[in-house]
């Protein structure tokens, strides 16, 4: 039977190619979404093994954060960029909670999870949402979640325009305003927590920074961060 089902199985593969999201290569059979030598090659940052890593020093005078790390490099052809691109713009959604998971091993067992209370994602913007149908820090939170046995809190941080303030500005204004204002929802949910706050990816921080801001304006609030790619050197 199994012999039956592996000849079944290559002659699918033959019909539909199962290739790998990050260099396009064909995956083999044991594998799923990335090849073993793009998962081996991907170079990692490390920097959730030093607190005074470059994503940690972006937020440096902008916003009081515990702990900052990214797993990668963003950079352009790079193997992760890929995946990222793959991941929000051809919607392969499983994409993000692998990449989770493969990073999240690495903060479990380093000791960088113990002591959050709770993951946030980075919210997208309301109508971002609705055109792309998902968030992908959501899924990309999924994976950390699973392996490090956190919850994930997608309600007590929005993302959007107060409807009050922001009719009377002008289009343009309206428009660098937009992207800026986060909402904690319910400050209770939140209150007395450490949060890890988890983007895709982190270029200037300026995002990261509105939403730490924003929570630490609950009591007892502690934020840290990471994301999948960094584009910080
Ligand atoms: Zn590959």
């Amino acid at each position: 039977m199994n012999y039956l089902y592996d000849l079944w199985d290559d002659f699918i593969s033959l019909l539909f190619p199962r290739l790998c999201h990050a260099c396009g290569g064909h995956l083999l059979r044991n594998e799923n979404l990335i090849c073993t030598g793009c998962f081996v090659s991907i170079p990692r940052t490390n920097y959730h093994l030093q607190s005074e890593n470059p994503v940690a020093q972006l937020f440096w005078g902008r916003c009081q954060i515990e702990k900052a790390a990214a797993f990668s490099y963003y950079s352009k052809g790079s193997r992760i960029r890929n995946l990222i691109h793959k991941l929000k713009y051809k919607g392969i959604k499983e994409i993000g909670p692998e990449l989770g998971r493969i990073y999240a091993v690495s903060l479990k067992s380093s000791g960088f999870t113990s002591g959050i209370d709770v993951i946030i994602p980075v919210p997208l913007h309301a109508s971002k949402k609705r055109s792309r149908g998902f968030n992908q820090s959501e899924f990309i939170s999924a994976g950390i979640a699973e392996v490090a046995g956190l919850p994930i809190d997608t309600f007590s941080l929005v993302r959007g325009v107060s409807s009050d303030t922001q009719t009377h500005r002008s289009r343009y204004e309206r428009w660098t305003n937009v992207d800026s204002i986060f909402q904690v929802t319910d400050p209770e949910a939140i209150r007395g927590k450490h949060i890890l706050l988890v983007d895709d990816v982190i270029t200037t921080g300026s995002t990261i920074e509105s939403c730490v801001n924003e929570l630490l304006k609950t009591e007892g609030v502690r934020v840290s961060v990471v994301a999948i790619g960094c584009a910080v050197v």
